[in-house]
């Protein structure tokens, strides 16, 4: 019977006392919307190492991971070096941090456990049949992104795409995308279900915020459990927890915005919807949340919102530095009723653009 090396280790990581981190965590996780029940139970099932996490990076530039390793409640400082004794992290197959490496680390997903969730980071590159990424070898032969996500999907738990490029298609699909990148839903289709009859999960952004994906990993894993009931999902396979407001929601410029007091430079007083924003299409609690442990966000730092979460992105957020080309409304009249008509043509600009991704029309 094949062993799983990381369990014998003198030097394993059990997600048992990964979130023992307790406190910390707890505190974090509450911040999910989540009551304290959920929040002991999602702990709860983390610890006793019921469910396996293998995490593939196909293309994308790790900084989803990198955004992981911001998360502050434990310290993932302290975790990865195991200097607080009881916080230490195991993920089965996580290329940037496992502690596993060449034939072993293939080995967790040559032979996954019974229970594990697979977690893609990086959109699948299909063109030349996915030679473009390879993870490892198989009887000698390299076995592409492609073709692992489509052996590890079928009996997995649940399907988690980590970030904007596994979501869409992200940056690696951005026009002319040479590569063939696509995101997960686009790869397994809009029909797949998981073992558990469970639809792929997007947490977008570019990167996401550690809370989505620590969050949402928790949630999946009660849904996976039959302990609580399945996030809910919007229409793009986001959790409404994080997903559910717009950035323009809660952007402290907004008064601004719908007084008609737009920034005509960086650094400017204002609004900056004509310096580029696009807050009022880009759906994520970026300005309710905050980043860098709850303290900035794009728009509050004077960065216009590049809609990162958002399907079309980079294409239809491009040029950055631009207004979105809604149609003809001036913004000194839409004062007063502007957020409702911006976001209403807004969302039609998006609809738009998705429904011609997924006909595969050109641009
Ligand atoms: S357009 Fe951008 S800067 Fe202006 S209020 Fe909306 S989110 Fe904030
Ligand atoms: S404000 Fe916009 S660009 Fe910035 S992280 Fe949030 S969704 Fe992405």
């Amino acid at each position: 019977m094949m062993t799983r090396p990381m369990e014998q280790s003198a030097l394993s990581l059990s997600r048992r006392n990964f979130m023992k981190a307790g406190v910390g965590a707890a505190a974090m996780l509450s911040t999910f919307r989540l009551d304290d029940a959920i929040v002991k139970e999602a702990m709860a099932q983390l610890l006793d190492g019921a469910v396996s996490i293998l995490w593939l990076h196909g293309a994308a530039c790790q900084s989803c991971t990198i955004s992981l390793l911001n998360t502050t409640y434990p310290d993932v400082v302290d975790v990865i070096l195991g200097t607080l004794p009881e916080v230490k992290m195991d993920f089965d197959f996580q290329t940037v941090i496992m502690l596993n490496w060449g034939d072993r680390a293939i080995e967790q997903l040559k032979n996954p456990p019974k229970d594990y969730i697979l977690l893609v980071e990086g959109s699948i590159q299909t063109k030349s049949d996915g030679a473009f990424c390879t993870i490892g070898e198989i009887d000698g032969r390299p076995v592409t992104m492609k073709d692992w996500v489509m052996r590890l999907a079928r009996d997995a738990m649940a399907v988690i795409a980590i970030g904007t490029c596994a979501s869409y298609g992200g940056i690696p699909a951005g026009s002319p995308n040479p590569t063939g990148a696509v995101g997960t839903i686009d790869f397994l289709g809009v029909n797949y279900a998981s073992r558990l009859n469970l639809p792929i999960v997007n947490v977008p952004g570019c990167p996401p915020h550690p809370d989505w994906m620590v969050g949402t990993l928790a949630s999946v894993i009660l849904a996976a459990k039959k302990l609580y009931p399945f996030p809910e999902l919007d229409p793009l396979g986001r959790p409404t927890m994080f997903f559910g407001k717009s950035v323009h929601d809660d952007c402290p410029r907004r008064g601004q915005y719908d007084e008609g007091i737009f920034a005509e430079r960086f650094g400017h007083d204002g609004c900056i919807y004509q310096l580029g924003c696009k807050g009022p299409i880009s759906y994520a609690d970026c300005n309710s949340r905050k980043w860098n442990n709850g303290l900035n966000s794009c728009t509050i730092s004077g960065a216009p919102c590049l809609a990162c979460v958002q399907p079309e992105f980079p294409d239809k957020s491009s040029p950055f530095f631009e207004p979105l080309p809604i149609p003809p409304l001036s913004l000194k009249e839409a004062a007063g009723i502007g957020a409702v008509v911006g976001g209403i043509l807004a969302g039609a600009y998006w609809i738009q653009g998705r429904r011609s991704k997924h006909h595969g029309e050109q641009k």
